[in-house]
């Protein structure tokens, strides 16, 4: 896809970020270069995930590398149409995500998780992780289904963040309204274009 290159991490409240996606249909050259384009722009915003919903292609993608670091690509992981079928324990750690830079809270998830999911072979993988992995996958499949961290909030944490939030929407508006980023209609169009080539 030729729109590859172009692909940016998108900012809340980009409607995007609450598309339930649907499974990809196929592993392909295109996708592949997404998948090398997304870890790119996670190693230049210093993230550890980055799921397709955050460059606005709604399809259920993510990819992930604990250690943030680009000469570690060992520790690259992609996930296609992942699916988390087991979830034990508690824990809490701080969150923040890329499409809500500098906002950061505690987040109270499952400490470890069974999941499975397709690699860029196209091979199906299963695996139980906790500590820090588990913690990713569980943010970045929240955005596969429209979720982001700070739904998981209570209203009082969320209260500590508010004005951080109503900046990001307060500036969504003003691009919107001097035409920087399409309205809504539009957008909503791009993204049925784009999971009719995708999913
Ligand atoms: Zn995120």
């Amino acid at each position: 896809m030729s729109t590859v290159d172009t692909l940016e991490i998108v900012l809340y409240p980009h409607p995007v970020l609450r598309h339930k996606s649907k499974p990809l249909r196929r592993v392909d050259a295109d996708l592949r270069r997404t998948v090398d384009r997304m870890f790119e722009l996670m190693y230049e915003h210093r993230g550890v995930g980055l799921a397709a919903n955050q460059v606005a292609l709604p399809c259920r993608l993510f990819v992930a590398n604990v250690t943030g670091d680009s000469d570690q690509r060992d520790a690259e992981m992609v996930f296609i149409n992942p699916v988390i079928s087991g979830r034990k324990g508690s824990a809490v750690a701080e969150e923040g995500c890329l499409s809500l830079p500098e906002v950061v809270a505690d987040v109270t998830r499952p400490a470890t998780i069974t999941a499975s999911a397709y690699n860029l072979a196209g091979e199906e993988f299963k695996f139980e992780v906790d500590g820090l992995l588990a913690r990713v996958i569980q943010h970045e499949n929240d955005h596969l289904d429209g979720v982001m961290f700070t739904d998981h909030l209570s209203s009082t944490a969320l209260m500590e963040i508010r004005d951080e939030i109503e900046c990001f929407e307060a500036d969504w508006a003003s691009r919107q309204r001097q035409g920087e980023i399409a309205d809504d209609a539009t957008l909503a169009a791009d993204l049925r274009r784009l999971e009719a080539i995708w999913t």
